[in-house]
């Protein structure tokens, strides 16, 4: 595929050849093994196109014109002035590294096919303490994306003192730190927290506050799944505001993973998030979140209903709370309140892939088919080992007035049996840029790639520049599209018709090329 490409006139060709140019340019003829033209380049500076060139090399973008130099040779010319180029995209919140813990190469297609080259894992207060290890075992492996890593708060707390239920000892809160550390070492990107999780749940403010600064010495960034999106305990607004305060007590930049308004309760508070936010900005603070654009949350049946308490423990304790006559109604009127809230049984689709017959039912449905009420439906659900679910539960309003912010980049928040995992990225562009137009290409281009690599301090990512990472998506404006819904989670998207991670195509004209071109992006402290 020596595509020979050149723009010589006769005469530069001529002096050239005499060796007359050379002393000019230093170098007489530049090399590129890929040229990229379009008329429609994002470059992450800014929301408007350019047209021009890319010339990549040898895994870095090696400039980016607005015509191809006079005197290059190049490997392979792509005329890309029908597509839209744009810097790979960045997906801050995943879990797909449950898909790389397998001990084999993986190639991440279902990122890789919705422009994705960069995933973070470790969110939501998880992952594994070893951020050095786990890094070591992707690049031994082969991984077909770049991936990034927090340290989870969670990992931590579990590895320190199990899914206790209780305040962390002194002792015990300098072995947490001491493992924060250690990963921020190793380049973790920061502290993630699952609050709203056992066993984050069970952490006060000034844990996290403590082991926040221990990321912040740093330069990591807090993440965190917050302690309620909805009205459980303590409610959406007052967890907005923990994770401001420990900005403020940590010094710290945070984040809020996939925000949202969970349930009926809280509908509409998204505008007061909004004001928390940029009053937050005006103090000087810095405060960002991510989003996914879907109506649904991906959790389990245990998870949407089952009180935080009701789970401490191993699973042989926890069940064993569900079989006892004495613990049993108080759980079960807890649960009806939380189904309650989450919109009741006809909200909670069963979608795990590994639920066999169960799967594409929801909830009220199976309890009609058991003759049992849907809490009996949930609780023999939840002890025949649990099983994945959309949960309809978040507004319209809330999501829209969210994505318009220019603090608010995308996300997938990708799982099992939801079909974010497949097709969050051109599900937002299908939505808010084509459908209902609350963002330009160029912001939706910029949320997802370069803001991105700004707010998390992704070294030479998130733009085509001179010197940066040649991860790039080139995909067709009209036919990006996600192919995956809530019935069939597990389509791939379509319409990337190249991709590039750290300059090789993992996508090329449309199909996946099998190429495992991902690094480990260890965060310098
Ligand atoms: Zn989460």
């Amino acid at each position: 595929m020596s595509n020979e490409f050149s723009r010589l006139s006769p005469l530069m060709g001529a002096l050239l050849a005499a060796g007359l140019l050379a002393g000019c340019s230093g170098s007489p003829e530049q090399s590129a093994d890929y040229l990229i033209s379009s008329q429609q380049i994002y470059t992450g500076n800014g929301t408007q196109p350019m047209a021009g060139v890319i010339l990549v090399k040898d895994g870095k973008i090696v400039d980016v014109l607005p015509e191809a130099p006079k005197n290059l040779r190049v490997a392979k010319h792509i005329d890309a002035n029908n597509l839209v180029v744009a810097p790979g995209f960045i997906d801050p919140h995943t879990h797909a590294c449950n898909d790389f813990d397998k001990g084999q190469p993986n190639l991440n297609a279902n990122y890789l096919t919705q422009g994705v080259t960069t995933v973070f894992c470790g969110n939501d207060g998880g992952g594994d303490v070893e951020v050095g290890a786990t890094f070591d075992l992707y690049e031994k492996q082969g991984i077909g994306s770049n991936v990034a890593l927090y340290v989870g708060h969670g990992a931590v707390r579990s590895e320190v003192m199990g899914r206790e239920n209780r305040k962390a000892s002194a002792a015990e809160l300098e072995q947490m730190k001491a493992l924060v550390e250690k990963a921020m070492h190793e380049g973790a990107l920061g502290l993630s927290t699952g609050l709203y999780y056992v066993p984050g749940n069970y952490a006060d403010t000034a844990e996290v506050v403590a082991l926040a600064k221990v990321a912040a010495q740093f330069g990591g960034v807090y993440d965190s799944h917050i302690r309620d999106e909805s009205s459980y305990h303590i409610g959406l607004i007052a967890a907005v505001q923990e994770v401001l305060d420990i900005a403020r007590d940590a010094e710290i930049p945070v984040h809020l993973a996939h925000l949202k308004a969970l349930g009926v309760d809280v509908w509409g508070e998204s505008q007061t998030i909004i004001k928390m936010v940029d009053d937050a900005h005006a103090k000087g603070l810095h405060v960002t979140a991510d989003q996914y654009p879907w109506k649904a949350s991906g959790t389990s049946v245990a998870g949407a209903l089952m009180p935080r308490w009701a789970l401490a423990g191993t699973e042989e304790e926890y069940h064993a709370r569900l079989k006892d006559p004495a613990q049993l109604p108080g759980i079960k009127v807890e649960m009806q309140d939380n189904l309650r809230r989450r919109g009741g049984a006809d909200s909670l689709l069963i979608s795990d892939p590994t639920s066999g017959e169960l799967r594409g039912k929801t909830l009220a449905q199976v309890a009609t088919e058991r003759g049992v009420d849907p809490i009996d439906a949930a609780l023999q659900i939840i002890l025949a080992g649990n099983a994945r679910v959309a949960s309809f539960n978040m507004s319209e309003q809330d999501i829209e007035a969210l994505v318009q912010q220019d603090w608010v980049v995308t996300s997938s928040d990708g799982s099992p049996g939801h079909p974010r995992k497949y097709a969050s990225f051109p599900k937002k562009y299908q939505d808010f840029v084509q459908n209902k137009p609350l963002l330009t290409l160029g912001e939706f281009v910029l949320r997802s790639s370069s803001k991105t690599a700004d707010i998390f301090g992704l070294d030479n990512r998130g733009k085509l520049q001179a010197g940066y990472a040649a991860d790039l998506v080139l995909f067709d404006a009209n036919k990006y599209a996600p192919r995956a819904d809530y019935m069939h989670p597990e389509v791939l998207s379509e319409g990337v018709q190249w991709l590039f991670v750290n300059g090789v195509a993992a996508i090329e004209e449309g199909k996946l090329t099998g190429e495992l071109a991902g690094q480990a992006l260890r965060k310098k402290p």
